[in-house]
């Protein structure tokens, strides 16, 4: 299976090369999304990604760094669909939002769009909560319900394909909170630093030997602006052998 990192920045101003957070998952030639960053659906189809392939997206929650291109993943499936592109007919995409209010308000947004966003698929709107959220047999979704900024809420996942396991942070107020999926142990720990030193990270990676490799997204301004010098942190803790990686738009992860 392939990981699709389309956006790596935390909710910083624009920066140059990078947009905000998102990543699919490629498993059997179907996409799992998880967060939809601005631009993400445009970097996807760049990338040659079919996006008729899109079968479930995961929010982990609406900020606007984890939001900005869901609309328009959305309306991509539509005017790929309706330019004969691909085809969406018949398909359903289920889609994952943190809270009951979301789904609603979005879809009175996208119906002023043209057509009033008439489509022929099925658009499958799901609520997270903590637990097992998604199985289709190949891919294996559990949510974990976390804390974030003040008295906001996150979700973090745990996915499951192929024999392979990857943890995704979404935004988190402590690592602490993902102990127990890092003490089970994972192939691919997808982290946020928009609000945790590099070298905090490293050193409770380090201790768990379980979690084989740690790629970092989500970059606060420690990786944005002194990007040599957290590469340097993070070698230093967890070595130079690959165990540990700063994430970049574009980049392509075998698992
Ligand atoms: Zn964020
Ligand atoms: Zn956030």
């Amino acid at each position: 299976m392939k990981i699709y990192l389309l956006g790596t920045c935390s909710g910083t101003e624009p920066m140059p090369g990078r947009n905000h957070v998102s990543w699919a998952l490629d498993v059997n030639g179907r996409l799992y999304w998880f967060d939809a960053g601005e631009s993400c659906s445009h970097t996807a189809y760049l990338l040659g990604l079919d996006l008729m392939a899109v079968r479930s997206i995961f929010i982990s929650h609406p900020h606007i760094d984890h939001v900005a291109g869901f609309a328009k993943l959305l309306w991509c499936l539509r005017k790929l669909d309706s330019r004969h592109i691909g085809s969406m007919e018949g398909k359903t995409v289920d889609v994952f939002m943190p809270n009951p209010r979301l789904w609603p308000a979005q879809l009175e947004f996208m119906k002023e769009m043209e057509n009033g966003f008439k489509i022929n698929f099925t658009l499958n709107d799901r609520v997270i909560e903590s637990g097992v959220i998604f199985d289709d047999g190949a891919v294996h979704v559990e949510a974990l319900r976390n804390g974030h900024i003040a008295s906001r809420e996150s979700f973090s996942f745990r996915i499951q394909a192929e024999g392979k396991t990857i943890v995704f942070s979404g935004d988190v107020k402590s690592i602490t909170e993902l102990t127990e999926w890092l003490d089970d142990g994972c192939d691919l720990f997808l982290m946020e630093t928009g609000h945790h030193k590099v070298a905090d990270v490293c050193e409770f990676v380090k201790a768990r030997s379980q979690v084989k490799r740690l790629v970092f997204i989500h970059h606060g301004r420690e990786i944005l602006e002194h990007y040599e010098d957290a590469i340097e942190t993070a070698h230093s803790i967890l070595g130079t052998d690959g165990r540990v990686q700063i994430g970049y738009d574009r980049q392509i992860i075998e698992l």
